[in-house]
């Protein structure tokens, strides 16, 4: 069962929880009880595909789902339709360096795709589960990555529609190719005429219309959202860290039982929240380094139990952790101190009415005992891209550049010589501008055009582009509606009401 972190709603089931997304109070549902494994369990996974290993610890989270229900959501979601990679999140290791997770084989070819895949799947087998009668209608604004993450999720799957909004001038040209050519009989894409706050303002404004909500519940459709505060995008990432280290353990990196770190790219504290449930049940995760860019919020807490929002927002070439709200902070406060929700209920409050909040001290001992911290600006993260790229010949995109240098500034910190985990978090072709102009300080013919860009990239290094951007020039542009932050919920209306 789960309950809220504001303590003021009743406890539901996994499938309430995914269907419900946020609960009533505000707060975000966590496990009443986190499942323990034990060294047996852990071992076993090593003989297991992908696929099995997130059956069994899907399991763990969702009693009221059959394990033939578990393996249809799972095989329809992780599969060498969607994923380039047959062991879906590849384990890289590297001679005398670390080791990297790749999350990135996926339809988009970013880590959304590890909980954008299962959740569609969860939802609709949980929408039956619940007996819920209306169809969901996904609405997205997104600044690049989860927009497209989503319609892949959520194309062609039963009794969903996903209707996604980028801004007209906000996103790049890989990105907005790979919105505008998306296939599927239950999707809706649309620029609008602004910036991603517009786009943003515009969705919550249709969120909260409550006439237009009566008006599609009276056609059997309710709205719903698919950003990272609803469960069911959260516990398809706790997967992966097990995977990792039952790789780790098959290529002889360590023996069963024996600890790992995990340096995690971090933005909205999903992933590495995930690492934290995988440590709670049991895994044996040392310790879990948070890697922040500019945007460096969470280094500050994590190092002072003091959480400030109150500063300037950083444009910066991590884009997808470009975040001064980190919400899944507030599952990991829960956990740490007891569930004591009305802790945690003020501390939110806090942040809502003046930007900022301070733990006390025990819970900041707690937090800094599991993660530890560290931020990088652009520079630095350009600089760790080519040195990685010269010393290794390996290409990091820059989210997972940022979570390499955390773990080199760990290293001279701590001195702690536990192998350790990258959680690479995108290909480089999907930033090819950015990774280009760390390898090479000349300029390209192609600059501007994002698509020539990525032939520049294959050729410099040799790799060939991933699969879904490279098909992406050739495919006729379907989306071509334009909308105004005042016509959105028309456009809404239109798809969905005919
Ligand atoms: C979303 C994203 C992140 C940040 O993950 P969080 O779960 O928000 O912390 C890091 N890297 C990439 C490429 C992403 O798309």
């Amino acid at each position: 069962m789960y309950h809220s972190t504001r303590g003021e709603s009743c406890a539901v089931t996994a499938a309430q929880a995914i269907v419900a997304g946020i609960a009533p109070d505000g707060g975000l549902y966590a496990p009443i009880e986190i499942p323990v494994i034990d060294l047996r369990f852990i071992s076993q996974l090593a003989e297991k595909s992908y696929q099995d290993r997130a059956k069994d610890i899907l399991a763990l989270f969702m009693p009221e789902f059959t394990e033939l229900e578990l393996r249809k959501c799972i095989l329809n979601a992780y599969n060498l339709d969607k994923f380039s990679n047959p062991a879906i999140a590849p384990l890289r290791l590297i001679e005398d360096g670390p080791a990297l997770l790749e999350l990135w084989h996926g339809p988009t070819a970013a880590f959304k795709d590890m909980a954008l895949q299962l959740l569609p799947q969860l939802l609709s087998e949980s929408l039956v589960k619940t007996n819920t009668e209306t169809q969901i209608a996904i609405l997205v604004a997104t600044s690049g990555d989860t927009g497209k993450a989503a319609l892949e999720g959520f194309r062609d799957v039963d009794r969903t529609e996903i209707i996604v909004f980028y801004p007209i001038d906000g996103v790049s040209e890989v990105q907005r190719l790979q919105m505008v050519t998306q296939q599927g009989r239950n999707v809706a894409v649309a620029a609008v005429k602004g910036n991603f706050d517009d786009a943003q303002t515009g969705v919550k404004r249709i969120f909260v219309d409550k006439e237009f909500n009566r008006e599609l519940l009276s056609h059997g459709i309710c709205l719903s959202s698919a950003n990272s505060i609803n469960w069911g995008r959260l516990l398809p990432q706790v997967v992966y860290y097990f995977s990792a280290y039952a790789d780790m353990v098959s290529a002889g990196r360590i023996c069963a039982g024996e600890a790992i770190n995990f340096s995690v790219p971090t933005g909205n504290f999903g992933n590495i929240l995930a690492g934290y449930y995988a440590k709670r049940m049991g895994l044996p995760i040392g310790r879990l380094i948070c890697a922040s860019n500019q945007n460096n919020v969470l280094t500050e807490f994590i190092n002072t139990g003091i959480y400030d929002r109150n500063r300037n927002f950083h444009q910066t070439i991590s884009p997808s952790m470009d975040i001064l709200v980190s919400s899944n902070l507030e599952r990991l406060l829960f956990h740490l101190t007891g569930e004591d929700s009305s802790r945690v209920f003020a501390w939110q409050h806090e942040l809502t009415v003046q930007g900022s909040y301070c733990i006390d001290m025990k819970t900041h001992q707690a937090v800094a005992d599991i993660f530890w911290a560290d931020w990088s600006d652009d520079d630095a993260t350009k600089a760790t891209i080519a040195e990685v790229y010269n010393q290794y010949k390996y290409l990091l995109d820059p989210h997972t550049a940022v979570a390499w240098r955390a773990y080199q500034s760990y290293l001279q910190a701590t001195q702690d010589h536990t192998p350790c985990v990258i959680v690479s978090t995108a290909s480089p072709f999907k930033f090819c501008e950015s990774v280009l102009s760390a390898l090479c300080t000349e300029s390209f013919s192609s600059i501007g055009q994002s698509i020539g860009l990525l032939d520049d990239l294959s050729k410099i290094t040799g790799l060939p582009v991933p699969g879904a951007l490279a098909s992406l020039a050739g495919r006729p542009q379907l989306h071509r509606q334009v909308c105004d932050k005042n016509t959105m919920r028309e456009f809404v209306a239109k798809h969905l009401l005919g």
